[in-house]
This record gives C-alpha cells, structure tokens and sequence, in this order.
C-alpha cells in the first residue's frame, strides 16, 4: 500500500458531502487524458497508514467522508484493510476504480466496506485498449460493472470524452452497454501541464456536441449529467 497523496478538503469528489480524498499511487493503466500522472507513476512522499489515520481522526468534526481515489486503488492487496479501519471510524466511504478487478469489488461491496461507487468505463469494449492505453480484459470491465449494479450500493459509472479518443457514435455505444443503470456522467476533457500525453494535445468536445448526445441517452438512465 502507497498513500501519496491527501487533499484535505473536497467538496466535488463526495456527492452531497465534505470529503477527504486519498491518492493511492500506480494504476495499470495509462490513459492519455489522465491528469494524475504523478500519482500513476507513484512520485511523491508516502503517508504512512496509521499517520493517515490519526490524520482522518483529528479531522472528524470538518469532514464527513473519505474518498480513496488513484491510480487504481484496487491494485493494492492492502485495501480491504485500509476501508475496514476507515469505515470503522465512522466514516462514509467513496471508491473510484477503472473496474479491473471485479473480485477485490465484490468483497469490498459485499462487506459494505464503502458507500459509494464511482467507476470509469473509458470506452466501448472494443477500443478499450486504445483509450486506457494498456491491453485490458474487457471481460473484467464487464464483470464489474454487472457486479456494481447488483450490489445496493450507490453508484456511478462515468467517462471522461475527447474527441480524439471517442467519437460521437463511440459515446452513444458505450452507453448503449451500460443501459438501465442508475447514473450515469459525462466528463468533457479539461487540458493541463499534468495530462499525461502532455498539454494541447487532446480537445474537448463543444457544449452543443454533448448536447446532440444528451438528447438520444439521457431517458437511459435514472440520472445522467454533462460535467
Ligand atoms: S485516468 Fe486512467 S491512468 Fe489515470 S488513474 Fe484513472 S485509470 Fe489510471
């Protein structure tokens, strides 16, 4: 387990609540709009686990939630443990994961280790590949979204778009394949010195583009947003 990184105080990563937000280092994948690229390549001081703790504890009265995020938090073995000692301090627990590991999900979910879901699904299943910039198993994404969806517990599933890596159509088939849920977010790319293909490389969509694919999906979902 690395911790690398804390912000202190979020009020955008938990919905409806102030939240922590804890960056756990390395990701399997490398998506080039990534913003986080320190944290993929696992640069930065790491923050002991009972440091961490004492830290969440002291900050009780400001704070209602904790929000681990990376990377990909379930890459690491020590995760289960770390949600256990979080949500036994009486906290509310928010998980964003890429969806690779549909059996670390399951037990965490299972367990009610967390509160709150929130997956990326980067791409159709076809061209995951290309837009994670790793060789994925899409059955696993599949996997996980399917155990997402059974679990009673609040999700979200989300994909950041620009136009270089997903098409309008490409946008319309992934929604396709994760028709029925319950939210569903779009997150139109935003360019920084971070990005890891690096700056002006990638373009976001125009607002009235999205617009074009709000009205053919948004009925799809109980909740959908352009962000
Ligand atoms: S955006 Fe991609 S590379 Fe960056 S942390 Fe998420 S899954 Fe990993």
């Amino acid at each position: 387990m690395k911790i690398i990184g804390i912000e202190k105080t979020s009020l955008i990563d938990y919905p409806d609540k102030v939240a922590t937000v804890i960056f756990l280092a390395g990701c399997n994948f490398l998506c080039p709009y990534c913003h986080n690229s320190t944290i993929v390549e696992g640069i930065g001081k790491e923050i002991k686990e009972d440091e961490l703790i004492e830290f969440l504890n002291k900050r009780k009265k400001f704070i209602d939630a904790i929000s681990i995020t990376g990377g990909e938090p379930t890459l690491h073995k020590d995760l289960y443990n770390l949600l256990k000692r979080i949500k036994n301090n009486g906290f509310f627990v928010k998980l964003d994961t890429n969806g690779t590991n549909p059996n670390v999900l399951k037990s965490i979910l299972d367990d009610k280790l967390v509160d709150y879901i929130a997956m990326d699904v980067k791409a159709p299943f076809k061209k995951y590949n290309l837009v994670a910039g790793a060789k994925v198993n899409a059955n696993s994404i599949k996997q996980s979204i399917q155990v997402i969806k059974k679990s009673g517990v609040e999700y979200e599933f989300r994909t950041t778009v620009c136009k270089e890596l997903l098409s309008l159509e490409d946008i319309i088939a992934i929604a396709k394949e994760i028709k029925g849920s319950k939210k569903y977010f779009i997150q139109n790319f935003k360019d920084a010195e971070t990005v890891i293909v690096g700056k002006n490389q990638l373009t976001p969509y125009k607002a009235e583009e999205l617009t074009v694919i709000r009205e053919k999906i948004e009925n799809w979902f109980a909740e959908f947003k352009i962000r």
